[in-house]
């Protein structure tokens, strides 16, 4: 058997984040790689290369199935959000709005899109662990909930919010469980820089209670991503609902209970996560249970997915163009994008899957390297990966590319952002176009004295 290699059919339509290519991947009779029923690298010759496309069948599956599975499994109110920072954009804000998603965001920026993008203040939730002042009034004035997740946030909030309208509130808190996935990932573990500590939740509780500017409604917790086990979840809805006791005693009325995101997904072959489905179930049931236990009504039930929505509906093509071989030792293949676009390998060591758009099947296969196209030795996109044997001007697939990319991507050489575009039932449709050269330009300011004369 080789080690990691090209494309594989998909197992599970229901659950986009249990297949490594979108949902609506097929190879047609010339042997194509067709999404969304549009040759792939029709579209590179189109719209250029590197090109981020979204596969509008996974991403609406993706929703669908979510909602459906609180629905079937979870017996009181629920709204899924959909976790922004995954990828943020008018045409996915306004895509998930459409399916009965609610969203949250971390930034004024993610905001913005958010609401422009035709999301309710009301279904909008914003994190982070260091708002600024302005942040905070913005969200406040869109009627969004806000997730307290310090003391500072508290202090800036005494300033804007009033009496006449309070500010809608989640607590933010660490429940102490740990989970298997990147260091950097995790936020559940006490060590956190997310969210009040157990010990303090508490005393915060009682604390705003005392003002009249504040009506806390939430608990919020968030253990971390691309999580295979379903346990940590479990022992999660515990925590939580022993949270939501402690505050209905101290007289606050919560009715909505948010565990956060990170179902896990399939970037390779070896990757198992569990479907929606089995997660919102193993998720809905601990919850109810939980409840049931401690004698509290059933909360509104809220999920932040950000990955398993996102992930498997995108995938990036990059054009070959030079090629290296070091004898003995490694074939190198350069793409015309790297880590300005995909910076997860090189940050995270994340592994990534891919294949040839116009040569899909696994026949011939060379083991090769693919690099990027930017001044660091670590921009490596896939290590010793097989691929059948190509040469310079083929276009390369890397799938699983619909979350983290886009929104972690940078101008880092000044390369300017690959164009995005979504497709379904064979049409085509630009939602971001290419960033120009002049572009980035754009933002310079050159003072007058620097200017030389000649
Ligand atoms: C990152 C994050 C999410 C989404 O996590 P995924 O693993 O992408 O599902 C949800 N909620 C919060 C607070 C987050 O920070």
């Amino acid at each position: 058997m080789l080690g990691p290699k090209a494309y594989e059919p998909n197992r599970d339509i229901y659950s986009p984040n249990r297949n490594i290519a979108p949902i609506s991947s097929e190879i047609n009779e010339s042997e194509k790689l067709i999404v969304g029923g549009c040759q792939l690298s029709e579209l590179a010759k189109t719209y250029g290369t590197p090109l981020y496309v979204f596969d509008e069948l996974s991403l609406r599956t993706a929703c669908k199935t979510y909602i459906d599975s609180l629905n079937k499994h979870y017996p009181g109110d629920s709204l899924p959000l959909y976790a922004s920072k995954a990828n943020s954009s008018l045409a996915i804000c306004a895509l998930i709005a459409s399916e009965g998603f609610g969203l949250d965001a971390v930034s004024e920026g993610e905001l913005l899109t958010a609401l422009k993008g035709g999301v309710k203040g009301e279904n909008i939730v914003f994190h982070g662990n260091n708002k600024s002042h302005d942040e905070l009034n913005f969200a406040y004035k869109n009627n969004v909930t806000i997730v307290i997740d310090n003391h500072h946030d508290i202090e800036l909030l005494k300033i804007i919010a009033s009496e006449k309208k309070p500010a809608k509130l989640m607590l933010r808190f660490t429940p102490g469980i740990e989970c298997h996935t990147h260091e950097y990932i995790r936020t559940g573990h006490l060590d956190s820089k997310f969210g009040f500590d157990p010990d303090d939740v508490k005393s915060v509780l009682e604390e705003l209670k005392t003002y009249d500017w504040a009506k806390l409604t939430g608990l919020h917790a968030h253990i971390g991503s691309q999580i295979f086990e379903v346990q940590p979840h479990i022992d999660l809805a515990g925590v939580m609902a022993d949270t939501l006791k402690l505050a209905k005693e101290i007289g606050h009325s919560i009715v909505d209970l948010n565990l956060g995101g990170g179902l896990g997904i399939k970037y390779v072959q070896e990757d198992n996560p569990p479907s929606i489905e089995e997660w919102v179930e193993v998720v809905s049931k601990a919850v109810v249970k939980a409840c049931g236990e401690r004698n509290l009504d059933l909360p509104r039930l809220m999920c932040e997915p950000g990955r398993s929505l996102v992930a498997n509906s995108g995938l990036t093509i990059y054009q070959i163009g030079a090629k290296k071989v070091v004898p003995g030792i490694r074939t190198y293949l350069s793409v015309d994008g790297g880590m300005s676009d995909n910076p997860r390998p090189i940050t995270y060591q994340s592994l990534y899957s891919a294949c040839l758009v116009d040569k899909p099947l696994n026949l011939n296969l060379e083991k090769v390297t693919i690099a990027g196209k930017h001044c660091e030795s670590g921009d490596v996109l896939l290590k010793d990966f097989y691929l059948p044997s190509c040469e310079s001007g083929d276009f390369l697939a890397v799938f699983g590319t619909g979350a983290y990319n886009y929104s972690m991507s940078s101008n880092y050489n000044r390369i300017p952002r690959p164009a995005t575009v979504i497709v379904g039932e064979g049409c085509v449709e630009l939602t971001q176009r290419r960033e120009l050269p002049e572009d980035l330009l754009q933002l310079d300011v050159l003072p007058d004295r620097f200017i030389t004369k000649n």
